[in-house]
């Protein structure tokens, strides 16, 4: 009789530790994804999602280490965590590669989530003979690159942000591009008495102009929701632009002595509210949450638009990463208490070069990257440089030129035709502007890949970037 008591003690011991253990298994990560408009944060969420939603025998992740130890149960989709968030729209996507012809899944236009459960078997330690499996909760948000330009914005006030403004407009295509808008602002009447619709339409203009900007291959460009307004679009907050120091002084305008109720009050007033009502509610409420960070870049597309738009994304990379550097950033601390511990940039779209360019690929990244990643380094966050192509539509091959095997990369055109290139070398760091005088970088768009049931999708180095996202939290 004692010997019974004493083993269903045993049991209830056993179970209670075993309860306990679970609950602490349970893990969570927040990752998020963001990068420049077209950068392949899409692509990304959905390649991921699909890797580890088909983890079985048949995928493809030498390099995920969970999954080759046979140690991943199972991952399926859950209820997000924010219900006022977008979800992010996998099934759609997952429908057009499925498609024939497939198609490319809709760009990011705005801030959207997904939560994956992720079970597995424990690896060793006392949490394996506590509990039989894990369970880790994956929290995935895509949110644009844009918005996280406009977190100087917050130390800025608005004479500040307009001298900004106006240096940037030094550059002569950029003068150009906004000769129209300029004109219209400067016709405005600041002392006016405070006309909405007339402000709306020029910054209507002044949102086209950075639009036009953002295809001439520029990318610093700001505000970050006059390009990707989401859900503000046509709403007033968004209703401002920058006025030029000789407008001011033409029009006897004094910032710090503002004619109330007048154009000028007005558009004060917007920009402080931008501020107050859509900078900071996305780094309180969304970025704050974040464990892991992923940013990805299009190193080829820069390349191939020319020296300015590389310089420009160099630049633009540069005040995105302020975003990370907390030591520096008294604002960020003020903000949130900043938890992202791991943040990975890749050079995304690397199925547009053959494999013996790839290192050369993850070098100009970090080229590109030197100064702003000292910062981090300094701060404690773990950092790591790769390429990935997250859906890969090309094929790599070699061809004979003059008895030379050569190696080639070979897709399909968006209107079908195969197209067979040698891409070429990838620099390793930025080349003088004269470089883009005498040739081109022509890394082409391909058709995208084709889903066949049952498979999961083909890319490049998708393990390597989830094993060093997950791994530590798959043990
Ligand atoms: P987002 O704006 O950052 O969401 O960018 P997307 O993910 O929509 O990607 C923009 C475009 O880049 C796509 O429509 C594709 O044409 C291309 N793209 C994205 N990822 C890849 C990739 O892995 N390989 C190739 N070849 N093209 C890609």
């Amino acid at each position: 009789m004692a010997k019974a008591n004493s083993t269903s003690l045993f049991n209830k011991l056993g179970q209670q530790a075993k309860l306990a253990g679970a609950r602490l298994a349970d893990k969570h990560i927040n990752l998020a994804v963001t990068g420049l408009s077209k950068s392949g944060k899409t692509a990304f969420i959905t390649s991921l999602m699909n890797q580890l939603l088909e983890a079985n025998e048949n995928a493809q992740l030498p390099f995920f280490s969970s999954h080759r130890e046979g140690r991943i149960i199972g991952v399926k989709r859950s209820a997000q965590m924010d219900v006022t968030t977008s979800r992010f729209a996998y099934d759609d996507a997952i429908e057009g590669l499925s498609a024939h012809p497939p198609r490319w899944p809709q760009s990011t236009t705005g801030i959207s989530q997904v939560r994956l459960l992720i079970r597995y078997k424990k690896k060793r330690g006392i949490a394996k003979w506590l509990s039989e499996d894990g369970c880790l909760t994956l929290d995935i948000t895509d949110y644009p690159g844009e918005w996280l330009l406009d977190l100087p914005l917050l130390e800025m006030d608005f004479a500040t942000w307009c001298e900004h403004c106006a240096k940037e407009l030094r550059e002569s295509q950029r003068a150009t591009l906004s000769t129209e808008v300029r004109a219209q602002i400067d016709s405005l009447d600041l002392n006016g008495s405070g006309d909405e619709s007339q402000l709306q339409k020029i910054a209507e203009s002044y949102a086209a102009y950075l639009k036009q900007s953002q295809l001439a291959g520029f990318q610093l460009l700001q505000p970050g929701r006059f390009l990707l307004p989401g859900e503000l679009a046509g709403a007033p907050v968004l209703h401002f632009f920058p006025v030029s120091q000789s407008q001011l002084n033409m029009q006897n305008v004094d910032l710090t002595k503002l004619k109330k109720g007048s154009n000028i009050a007005l558009l004060v007033e917007r920009f402080e509210q931008y501020k107050q009502h859509v900078i900071r509610p996305f780094y309180q409420q969304h970025f704050k949450r974040f464990d892991r960070q992923i940013i990805l870049v299009d190193c080829l597309g820069a390349l191939n638009r020319g020296y300015h738009s590389y310089h420009d994304l160099q630049k633009a990379l540069n005040w995105l990463m302020g975003s990370f550097a907390y030591g520096s950033s008294n604002i960020l601390k003020r903000l949130f208490k900043p938890k992202i511990d791991k943040l990975i940039f890749a050079a995304s779209k690397a199925d547009h070069i053959t494999p013996d360019q790839q290192s050369n690929l993850v070098k100009l990244l970090d080229s590109m990257l030197r100064d702003a990643r000292k910062q981090l380094l300094f701060d404690g966050v773990v950092t790591e440089s790769t390429l990935i192509a997250a859906l890969k539509a090309s094929k790599h091959g070699t061809t004979q030129v003059n008895g030379e095997s050569v190696a080639v990369v070979q897709g399909l055109t968006e209107d079908g035709r195969s197209l067979t290139l040698f891409p070429g070398e990838v620099p390793i760091q930025c080349p003088q502007p004269s470089f883009w005088q005498k040739q081109k970088f022509e890394f082409p768009h391909f058709a995208a890949p084709q889903l066949k049931a049952g498979d999961a999708l083909p890319h490049i180095r998708m393990d390597q970037v989830i094993d060093f996202m997950l791994a530590d939290k798959l043990q």
